[in-house]
């Protein structure tokens, strides 16, 4: 169709994830307008294998290193390089190899392959929305003086980045986060206090990862996703809102000064947002299903249940507070989720393991990049302690 737009070259980081895999179809569909430059992983070395042989990559990453021989091995008569560990993928994300990165690691562990990526001026589609909870205004202030686009990819925020195409001018008066309510809306604590792994793996409206999806059980999702809005749209904590609207069709909003209302809608498909984000500013066409508002009939919105959900009156403290406190909460978070995915502690303990370790935890108001990542250790080993992992 458009011989003459070059080929944009393309680096997954965490390209064996839900998002990763996604991407990776919306790639294979649209091979005229996209190149598999870089593809990592952290564990899953066959999944890794199989798409390099497919995608035909410049570079591999498997961070674990152990894992290093096989991949080699398995890609030794292809031109594809193989690297492994941390500071290979550090490294790989500032290399002048891509165009575009697309940060679809889970965690804390996306946050300096993230940072090298817009130190090196490459645009980052981001996924990775704990980057930005940990050290979003050192993560945004970097891309403002690097003149690097932050394009979301989580369903929120690129619908509000959607609403806010041709508004450049015109400020916002806040913003609504709609949040499906997860597997457990309307339960309250007698009930929850007994749900167990496989219970909160199991989404309504969208097929995710282990780690998000716990945290959309949660609500913590909702508030990861407050804190990531508030550094992506230069917000103040109170311009943003929460709203529960279970059928996930409205994807967020945005209201601006004169009081008018835009909304970003569609079928809970997150190819749409990565598709999105890969191609802007342009749209492509695509076969994905379609919305029928027919089917639908009724668009539902409720108040979130703070006082049962409270993984989301603490990250909406965190969002208040700001300093280092967000970065603790997100550790915290990260090592009680993965307590409670390996059924070392209850549903309702990972919110006592956030709790506290917030408490205990020093703030500090205005902490550099060296503070963020004692503050994740320090946090991460005081929560663990409380779990005696
Ligand atoms: P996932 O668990 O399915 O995949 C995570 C990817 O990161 C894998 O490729 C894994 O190999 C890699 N990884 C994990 N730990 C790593 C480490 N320590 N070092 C290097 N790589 C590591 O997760 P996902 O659901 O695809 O989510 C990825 C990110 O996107 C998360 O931040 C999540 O919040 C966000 N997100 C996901 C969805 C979704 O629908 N899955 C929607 C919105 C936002
Ligand atoms: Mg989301």
């Amino acid at each position: 169709m458009s011989n003459s737009i070059p080929v944009k070259r393309i680096a997954i980081f965490g390209s064996t994830g839900s998002i990763g895999t996604q991407a990776l179809e919306v790639i294979e569909q649209n091979s005229d307008k996209f190149s598999v430059e870089v593809l990592t992983c952290n564990n899953n070395e066959s999944l890794l294998i199989e798409q390099a042989l497919k995608f035909q990559p410049n570079i591999v990453v498997v961070t674990n290193t152990g894992k290093y021989a096989v991949v080699k091995e398995a890609l030794k008569n292809t031109d594809t390089k193989v690297f492994a560990g941390e500071k290979a993928l550090e490294e790989v994300a500032s290399l002048d190899i891509y165009d575009l990165m697309l940060a679809a690691i889970v965690g804390y562990a996306g946050l300096k392959p993230t940072l090298n990526a817009v130190k090196a001026g490459k645009t980052v589609a981001l996924a990775n929305k704990e980057t930005l909870v940990v050290a979003g205004d050192i993560v945004m202030r970097t891309a403002y003086e690097k003149r690097v686009p932050i394009i979301p990819v989580d369903s929120e925020h690129s619908a509000i980045f959607q609403c806010l195409v041709g508004e450049v001018r015109n400020p916002i008066e806040k913003i609504i986060l709609t949040a499906s309510g997860g597997p457990f809306f309307g339960k309250k604590p007698n009930f929850l206090v007994n749900v167990k792994r496989d219970h909160a793996l199991q989404h309504p409206n969208w097929n995710m990862g282990a780690k998000i999806s716990v945290d959309s059980a949660t609500l913590m999702n909702k508030g990861l996703e407050m804190i990531e809005a508030r550094w992506l749209f230069n917000l103040q904590p109170d311009q943003i809102e929460v709203l529960v609207h279970q059928q996930s069709i409205i994807h967020s909003m945005v209201q601006f000064q004169d009081g008018s209302i835009k909304a970003q809608m569609g079928l809970p498909d997150m190819r749409l947002p990565i598709q999105y984000a890969l191609a802007f500013p342009k749209r492509i066409p695509n076969d994905f299903p379609r919305t029928d508002f027919k089917k639908i009939r009724n668009l539902t919105f409720e108040e979130p249940d703070v006082r049962t959900f409270r993984n989301l009156a603490l990250a909406m403290e965190a969002l208040n507070k700001g300093g280092n406190l967000p970065c603790i909460l997100n550790a915290a978070n990260e090592i009680a989720v993965y307590a409670f995915l390996r059924n070392r502690i209850g549903f309702l303990d990972m919110t006592d393991v956030i709790e506290e370790t917030m408490q205990r935890v020093s703030f500090l108001q205005n902490p550099t990049l060296d503070d963020y990542l004692e503050s994740d250790a320090e946090a991460r080993l005081f929560a663990s302690d409380l779990i005696k992992l």
